[in-house]
């Protein structure tokens, strides 16, 4: 690997990137090729304006950035990202037996407090994907997951004859906590069992209106398999097709055009090593699934997509804390994922900025027109 100090990468940018790059995006075209541009000292690589500018913006001109000085943000965009699994929530711990896997509405509300505290900011499944990360300088992004549709994770409730989220549910609770920190984000993946149908979040409201409502604040869907199956026990290609599939079916029978892009894998199972590629990719009664990630169920913070080493395939999660703390839980990891190790952000999503060297770690075919910058810490 070439070893610059303070290098630009700028790589094209292909005409349909930039709002296209949630559907159907296909992987880096052998036509795009990296040119180095020479930038000095601290700077960030400016764009070129056009000369006609007028030196006041127009309204419809974003606002202009102040430089960050990386020398005291340190940016790390390619250290590690954690992906937080949640499952139940209740009003009362005393309520169940389950040590890992239930949380209290009051403990998720001091865990967002927490979080935002130490600055953790909510990306979308999406945008971890795409490694499309907008949080402000020097905040450390961090994705929420939500698997099985358990009623303490949503709900909705009636109120004057309409239906609203039930503010005793982890998403009602994300509500309140934006209202007052609007920055922290609002948002998260709730991966789904299709077959539970009505049983899913349960409360008031079709299934329908309970996703058209969930979707509407911004959240997300995921595939957690129809009927919960544990792929480690699949014997063919064409069953682990009908597990997601059917699901996949399901969703878009309910909204249509809707689609999952993520797996979560129901007990962190793997499908058998020769038929894996159909977790990936496949069809069932003519609707085709891809996941774009699938996520595990243990036990580290994730590389970030761009990452030489990133395996969408195998995700890692970490699990929030349940009634006992235990470890590689959320509340083991957080005095871990130090500032030398985790991703912290520049503040702007068009550019990966890392400290000199750590430019070999990044997968140069993922940067999508992302300028790379290197500073030396
Ligand atoms: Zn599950």
């Amino acid at each position: 690997m070439r070893n610059f100090r303070l290098v630009a990468f700028v790589l094209l940018v292909s005409a349909l990137f930039t709002l296209s790059a949630c559907k159907n995006r296909e992987k880096g075209s052998a036509d795009i090729t990296p040119t180095p541009v020479a930038s000095s000292g601290n700077n960030i690589t400016q764009k070129p304006e056009p000369t006609d500018v007028p030196e006041v913006p127009t309204p419809t001109e974003a606002p202009v950035k102040e430089p960050v000085d990386y020398s005291v943000v340190q940016p790390n965009e390619i250290g590690e990202i954690p992906i937080v699994m949640f499952h139940n929530f209740v009003e009362d711990l005393n309520s169940t037996t389950d040590n890992q896997y239930t949380t209290s509405f009051s403990a998720f509300e001091e865990l967002l407090e927490t979080l935002y505290n130490e600055g953790y900011r909510l990306i979308s499944m999406r945008d971890f994907i795409d490694h499309n990360i907008d949080v402000p300088a020097g905040m450390k992004p961090m994705v929420f997951s939500f698997d099985d549709g358990t009623p303490g994770q949503f709900s909705l409730i009636e109120q004057n004859g309409k239906l609203v989220v039930n503010p005793k549910s982890a998403v009602g609770i994300m509500i309140k906590f934006n209202e007052k920190h609007p920055d922290f984000g609002l948002k998260g993946i709730f991966y789904l069992n299709m077959d539970k149908e009505d049983k899913t979040f349960e409360g008031a409201g079709t299934l329908k209106e309970r996703l058209e409502i969930l979707l509407s604040y911004g959240f997300e869907v995921g595939n957690h398999s129809w009927g919960h199956f544990d792929f480690s026990t699949a014997q063919s290609r064409q069953q682990i097709n009908e597990k997601l599939g059917r699901n996949e079916k399901r969703l878009r029978e309910i909204l249509d055009g809707e689609k999952f892009y993520s797996l979560a894998l129901p007990f962190g199972s793997k499908a058998p090593e020769g038929l894996r590629d159909a977790m990936v990719k496949g069809t069932f009664e003519g609707v085709e699934y891809h996941n774009e990630t699938i996520m595990a169920v243990g036990a580290q913070p994730s590389m970030p997509s761009i990452h030489v080493n990133f395996n969408p395939e195998y995700v890692g999660r970490i699990r929030a804390q349940g009634k006992v703390q235990e470890n590689y839980d959320l509340t083991f990891w957080l005095p871990k994922m130090t500032k030398e190790r985790m991703y912290i952000s520049d503040g702007d999503p068009d550019t990966i900025v890392v400290p000199e060297g750590m430019e070999s770690k990044i997968n140069m075919d993922k940067l999508n027109g992302k300028t790379v910058i290197t500073y030396k810490k």
